[in-house]
């Protein structure tokens, strides 16, 4: 693929042997209607499954499907960053591979950003019925939060299927971020952008990767990476528990002197598990911030790429980030 396509699609995929036949059956017809040039960078994200045999026979009877490999497992949010910076289309589209994001709604989005000069086209979900009560609940809190933090520019349950210009794209490969929420950033990079509504599908085969150790950790990315109130948290609860201090002070002076010191091991206790709570909340807090410092300062590379089928086309340019051959290639 010599010249740049106009429309590059970024999938990343983990362990996904049942569902990887039935997206590429969806998704090729509508990629092949659309009468563009166009690339589907599939990310696979170490998987451990047969993955990569049903990636490598998608690609032999479609050439258009490009196949980038990951080393070794390192989250959907590292696949979306490689698939992203790799990708060399006009406009990139991230989906999952799960097809719970429809397919059908790339050429909305791809018209949308072209009719109206949008640099960015969320997705957005509109009914998310198919989810279970625990994803919908923990989800709403998450994208409560967030608007919190990024403001009311980042739209109500936008996930990653998004498309993005090449001026987006351009502009997320500058930002230094080392663990990137992209459903964070993009609304943060404030481009103009539009919205598709899509109804959330269920998961077409196979179970999720998300279990709620990853969700937990990409709630704790985000806040972390837009705001340092949870650190502020930390003097106000000192700055109450001062307060209490001194009126407990008053209460204690005034118990000396009326001789009425004996009994308090309730109060005592309390307190002091209290103080001991608070302060290793804080310690908590303290240490996921200086842990973020500590792998920013580090600067390894999120994710290393061992396969790129795009190597074994004639050379062209194409930037390298975190390449296990060095950017050289
Ligand atoms: N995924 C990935 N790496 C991971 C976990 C997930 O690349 O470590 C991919 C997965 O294959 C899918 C997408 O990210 O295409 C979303 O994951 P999943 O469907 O498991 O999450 P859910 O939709 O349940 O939130
Ligand atoms: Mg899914």
């Amino acid at each position: 693929m010599p010249t740049a396509p106009l429309l590059s699609v970024v999938m990343p995929i983990y362990n996904e042997q049942e569902a990887l036949p039935l997206t590429v059956e969806r998704l090729r017809p509508i990629l092949d209607g659309l009468a563009v040039d166009y690339e589907v960078v599939g990310v696979d994200d170490g998987s451990t499954d047969a993955t990569p045999v049903v990636l490598q026979k998608v690609r032999q009877d479609w050439p258009e499907f490009r196949i980038v490999r990951f080393a070794r497992n390192s989250g959907h949010q590292a696949a979306l960053t490689a698939g992203i910076h790799r990708a060399r289309g006009d406009y990139v589209v991230s989906i999952d591979a799960d097809l719970q994001d429809p397919p059908e709604k790339i050429p909305e989005m791809l018209d949308l950003a072209r009719e109206q000069g949008f640099d960015v086209v969320y997705g957005v979900r509109g009914d998310r019925a198919t989810d279970t009560a625990f994803k919908r609940r923990t989800a709403g809190a998450y994208y409560w939060l967030m608007r919190k933090l990024v403001g009311k520019r980042m739209p109500n349950q936008a996930g990653d299927f998004r498309l993005l210009s090449r001026a987006a794209v351009e502009a997320l490969k500058q930002l230094p971020e080392h663990q990137p929420v992209y459903r964070l950033l993009v609304p943060w990079l404030g481009f103009p952008s539009g919205e598709v509504v899509y109804v959330r599908e269920e998961r077409v085969a196979g179970g999720t990767h998300y279990p709620l150790s990853k969700m937990v950790r990409l709630a704790l990315d985000s806040v972390t990476n837009f705001s340092a109130a949870p650190l502020r948290l930390a003097t106000w609860l000192g700055l109450v528990s001062f307060v209490v201090c001194l009126a407990l002070a008053v209460y204690t002076t005034l118990s000396y002197a009326l001789g009425a010191t004996v009994p308090g091991w309730s109060s005592l206790f309390i307190g002091m598990l209290f103080i001991g709570a608070v302060q290793l909340i804080c310690v908590g807090l303290l240490g996921e911030y200086v842990g973020r410092i500590y792998s920013a300062v580090q600067a390894r590379p999120t994710y290393f790429v061992g396969y790129d089928s795009a190597d074994d086309e004639p050379a062209q340019d194409d930037a390298a980030h975190g390449d296990a051959r060095g950017p050289g290639r």
